[in-house]
């Protein structure tokens, strides 16, 4: 029987990604720009819509901490930041010498909880110091509560980097997701819904910010014959060989999120009748999720198996499973950052595992995962 590691989310090739690749070594544009790199931001500007305008950068976090400087974080400022996140949501903050001020999630997306955001912003004000900026995320691709966190970010004016990483495909009432923060920042690393080996982008709303994320992304050169700065640069721009690749990703984008999807439906008819294990999916029809990874909990007493017990079995399968993202307030490099909020991102933790969900997934596939759960549950 074939027993080949089934991972979470593993580079899934459409078949044309090569020709732009091979068409960057016999022009010769081996470098950190040139055609590919144009198109492939061309290609995400018509994708997410919405007069976008996108810088191809190096990494999803080269973006965020782009988006930052931007924003006119600096030393000493404070920002926001869902909990609940992966940690490169939250390091660009400290970069920049600035102070992130974790905030909890709420039950219906698991992103940033509106509630808590207004509380932390009073906070912070009657304590001094108005926050610089919000960072909030589309966990698991699936939108955050998009206006009310934008009634929010008005109301005291603070602006919202939308980490869009993992939501490239969503959208909430029809509008893409990566389009509704001040900036947004996409990534193209292995495991994401595209990839281009390892990447990013900066979504601005108008060329003049655009322009200013690639002046800083190519270490800030005036406009002199000779190297002249006047500012502090980074080395963040994409390579035309992976934006080759990017490429080729895009003509395949919409099939591979319709396959993610088709995952999560996988998994919701897997445990429809499983006591104790819910499936998350969308709270209503205004959100859509790329489902770029399949989540679930488990409440260990209604299941009579505990999220643990389903992982290992399924490590045993030689299949990935893996615990949701481990809150920042709860890491240990971040434990003296304040924190607002109850224990809704940390009860997620503890219950919460996502399952295989790649596009790149085949039916002997399914059938494995199918029988490793049943297997549990029986
Ligand atoms: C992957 C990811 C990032 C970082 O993107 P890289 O391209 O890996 O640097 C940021 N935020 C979230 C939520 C992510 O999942």
């Amino acid at each position: 029987m074939n027993n080949s590691k089934i991972w979470l989310s593993s580079p899934h090739m459409g078949g044309t990604e090569q020709n732009f690749v091979n068409e960057a070594f016999d022009t010769n544009w081996v470098a950190p720009l040139g055609p590919n790199v144009n198109g492939f931001e061309k290609d995400i500007e018509t994708y997410i819509g919405q007069e976008s305008s996108v810088a191809a950068l190096s990494s999803g976090t080269a973006a965020i901490h782009l988006a930052l400087i931007l924003l006119g974080v600096t030393h000493g400022d404070e920002v926001l930041c869902q909990s609940m996140t992966f940690s490169a949501s939250a390091n660009p903050i400290v970069y920049q010498g600035a102070k992130p001020i974790f905030i909890d999630s709420e039950k219906d997306t698991w992103n940033l909880c509106p509630l808590h955001l207004e509380d932390a912003i009073k906070d912070r004000i009657a304590k001094g110091k108005t926050p610089k900026a919000i960072i909030c995320v589309h966990l698991y691709g699936m939108p955050y509560k998009v206006d009310e966190i934008k009634a929010i970010s008005e109301k005291y004016n603070i602006p919202v980097i939308e980490d869009s990483a993992e939501a490239l495909g969503s959208s909430y009432n029809g509008q893409k997701c990566g389009t509704f923060g001040d900036i947004g920042i996409l990534s193209f690393n292995g495991n994401k819904i595209i990839t281009t080996s390892g990447g990013g982008a900066l979504v601005a709303k108008n060329r003049e910010v655009r322009d200013k994320a690639i002046f800083l992304a190519t270490q800030a050169r005036d406009n002199a014959v000779h190297y002249q700065h006047s500012q502090i640069g980074y080395n963040y721009r994409m390579s035309n060989i992976s934006a080759g690749i990017g490429r080729g990703q895009m003509e395949v984008l919409e099939k591979h999120v319709n396959l993610r999807q088709d995952m999560n439906t996988f998994y919701q008819e897997l445990f429809s009748d499983i006591d104790g294990v819910t499936v998350f999916k969308e709270p209503s029809t205004h959100f859509i999720s790329n489902h770029w990874l399949s989540c679930i909990t488990v409440d260990e007493q209604k299941a009579g198996f505990s999220r643990e017990t389903l992982r290992l079995a399924l490590e045993k399968e030689n299949i990935e499973s893996r615990p949701l993202w481990k809150p920042m307030h709860l890491q240990p490099v971040f434990k003296d950052a304040p924190y607002y909020g109850k224990n809704v991102s940390e009860t997620l933790f503890n219950i919460g595992l996502c399952l295989p969900s790649g596009s790149n997934l085949n039916d002997d596939d399914r059938e494995r995962i199918s029988s490793a759960i049943k297997k549990v549950v029986s």
